[in-house]
C-alpha cells in the first residue's frame, strides 16, 4: 500500500475503505490534496506552541495536515458518525494528539477546556461556518479564548469580511469582523480543488484577533444596531434606524453620522460611536 508523506494512506482510499460516500445535505465537499490542505494549515501560523480546532473533520485531510504540522493538539467536531472509525486510525497513527468529538459544532463548544493559545481551523460548510464566525466574533467579553480564525469560505462571504465602507460586499460581517481582528483573505480556492466540485468559488481567509477591540463598543447593542442598519441597506439611516432611539436624529449627528446617509457610507468607528451612545 502506498503511503502518504504523514504515513497514513491516502485519503482517496480511506474514503473508499470506509465507504464515505459525500452528503450534500451536510454540505459535504472534501479537500483530498494533502499538499493543499498543507499549505492551508501552515496559514494558521505556529501549531507547535497552540491546541487546534477543527470543526468538521469530515475524511480528515485537513486534520492530517494540522498534526503532520505539529500541533500541540487538536479537537475535532464531527457530526456525521461514519468519519470516526477513520478519524480514530488519524488519532491512533499521532499518539492521541488528535481528540474528536461526535456532535453538532452549533452545540458543543469545547473552547473552554482548551489550552491557550487556541487557532480554529476549518473547512465548514458554508452555512454553519458563517453562524459560527458570528459567534466567536462577539462574546461579550474580549479578548477570547481563540488566538485565529483560519476557514474557509464561499468567495463572497470572504469578500464581505473583509470589505471597506461604500462597496457593495461591505456589511454586518465586516464591521463585526474589523472591529476586533485583523482580517484578510490569503487565497482563493478554485471548484475543483474539492470532491465533489461545489458550484462556487472558495476562499481561505484568515484573523489574527487584536487584544483590545479597536474602538469602544458593547458587542450585543453593536450587533443589533448593524443588523438593523444593513438589513435595509438601501435607506436612509433615518429610515432603517427607525425605533432604536427616541432622538435618534441627535444620536446620528453625534456619532458624526448624517442622517440621510446609507449604512454602505458609514466607518467602523461611527457604527461603534453610535451604538456607545445608544447603549448609554
Ligand atoms: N474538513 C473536511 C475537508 O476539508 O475535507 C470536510 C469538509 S466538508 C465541507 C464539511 C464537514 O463538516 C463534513 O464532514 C460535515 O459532516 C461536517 N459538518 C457539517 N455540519 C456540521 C456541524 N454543524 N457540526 C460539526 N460538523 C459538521
Amino acid at each position: 500500500m502506498m503511503l502518504s508523506i504523514d504515513g497514513l494512506p491516502p485519503l482517496r482510499e480511506v474514503i473508499n475503505t470506509h465507504d464515505l460516500l459525500a452528503k450534500k445535505a451536510l454540505g459535504q465537499n472534501f479537500l483530498l490534496d494533502l499538499n493543499l490542505t498543507s499549505k492551508i494549515a501552515r496559514q494558521a501560523g505556529d501549531l507547535k506552541n497552540s491546541d487546534v480546532l477543527e470543526v468538521g473533520p469530515g475524511p480528515g485531510g485537513l486534520t492530517r495536515a494540522l498534526l503532520h504540522q505539529g500541533a500541540r493538539r487538536v479537537v475535532a467536531i464531527e457530526q456525521d458518525k461514519r468519519f470516526l472509525p477513520a478519524l480514530a486510525e488519524v488519532s491512533e497513527h499521532h499518539g492521541g494528539k488528535l481528540e474528536v468529538l461526535h456532535g453538532d459544532a452549533l452545540s458543543i463548544d469545547p473552547l473552554a477546556a482548551m489550552n491557550a493559545p487556541v487557532r480554529i481551523v476549518s473547512n465548514l460548510p458554508y452555512n454553519v461556518g458563517t453562524e459560527l464566525l458570528t459567534r466567536w466574533l462577539t462574546p461579550l467579553e474580549w479578548p477570547p479564548l481563540w488566538q485565529s480564525l483560519t476557514l474557509l469560505f464561499q468567495k463572497e462571504v470572504a469578500q464581505r469580511i473583509v470589505a471597506q465602507p461604500r462597496t457593495k460586499a461591505y456589511g454586518r460581517l465586516s464591521i463585526l469582523a474589523q472591529w476586533r481582528c485583523n482580517a484578510k483573505i490569503i487565497m482563493e480556492i478554485p471548484p475543483a480543488a474539492f470532491t465533489p466540485s461545489p458550484r462556487v468559488t472558495s476562499a481561505l481567509v484568515h484573523l489574527e484577533r487584536l487584544e483590545k477591540p479597536r474602538f469602544k463598543a458593547d458587542a450585543k447593542t453593536l450587533t443589533w444596531v448593524v443588523a438593523q442598519a444593513f438589513g435595509q441597506r438601501r435607506k436612509m439611516l433615518r429610515s432603517s434606524l427607525k425605533g432604536i432611539a427616541t432622538d435618534l436624529e441627535d444620536q446620528l449627528l453625534a456619532a458624526e453620522i448624517n442622517p440621510t446617509q446609507r449604512a454602505e457610507e458609514i466607518e467602523l468607528e461611527q457604527f461603534c460611536m453610535l451604538s456607545e451612545l445608544i447603549r448609554k
